[in-house]
């Protein structure tokens, strides 16, 4: 059975693989004091009151910059499109940016189903910077904080209410792990991309583009 698909997007910097971490409860991915450390869709399962799904964690969206911002926000699309329900990833202690707004924009050409998180709420509540959130015209901001765990729950109540059952589907049963390691720049992600017959993960000539590592299944 395939399982309903969770994507997290938001601009860069914002605590999304914070929050991706904080849900899988793993140190999955790379969490930095800096942006665009996220590049690839990084895959895992979670799970929340029963409830099985698949959480994408992405890199940071952003309306400006060169190629490699272009190539992460392909990435971000192709997650967008995979899920059933976006989990939406604003910083309450910046407020309100362009790339938010760029984003939303995003999100609603999709018509999928948002959920707004407004992150780095450390300490009790947002009491009028809250206010700006409802802006964006998603709904009702959940105030969260990735690094302390707050509020996480309440987001979860929220994707999991709103998150499609199960979708049929074969059962993948003895599946083999198999793993690509190499050096810097001998071509590791081309050659994923050519097995996959998708552009799965960013390929430059730039050494160390790739920083998660990335899970894919692959028949
Ligand atoms: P991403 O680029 O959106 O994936 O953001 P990261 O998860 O890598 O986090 C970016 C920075 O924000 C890191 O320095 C995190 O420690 C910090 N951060 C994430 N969540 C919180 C939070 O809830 N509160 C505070 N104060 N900082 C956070
Ligand atoms: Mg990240």
């Amino acid at each position: 059975m395939a399982l309903p698909v969770v994507a997290i997007v938001g601009r860069p910097n914002v605590g999304k693989s914070t929050l991706f971490n904080r849900i899988i409860n793993q140190r999955l991915a790379i969490v930095e004091d800096k942006p665009g450390v996220t590049r690839d869709r990084n895959y895992a399962q979670a799970e929340w009151m029963g409830h099985k799904f698949d959480l994408i964690d992405t890199g940071g969206i952003t309306w400006e910059g060169g190629k490699i911002e272009e190539e992460i926000r392909a990435q971000a699309e192709i997650a967008i499109e995979e899920a059933d329900v976006i989990l939406f990833v604003t910083d309450g202690k910046l407020g309100v940016t362009d790339d938010d707004r760029y984003i939303c924009k995003m999100l609603y050409k999709s018509s999928k189903p948002i959920i707004l998180a407004v992150n780095k709420i450390d300490d009790g509540h947002l009491v009028t910077g809250l206010l700006e959130f409802y802006s964006l015209g998603i709904g009702d901001p959940i105030e969260v904080s990735g690094i302390h765990g707050i509020g996480t729950g309440d987001v979860l109540d929220e994707v999991v209410k709103i998150m499609p059952p199960r979708k049929k589907d074969k059962e993948i049963e003895g599946q083999i792990k198999f793993c690509m390691i190499g050096r810097p720049n001998v071509g590791k992600s081309s050659l994923t991309n050519a097995i996959l017959n998708l552009d799965r993960v960013i390929v430059s000539s730039i050494e160390g583009t790739t920083r998660d590592a990335i899970d894919t299944p692959f028949r």
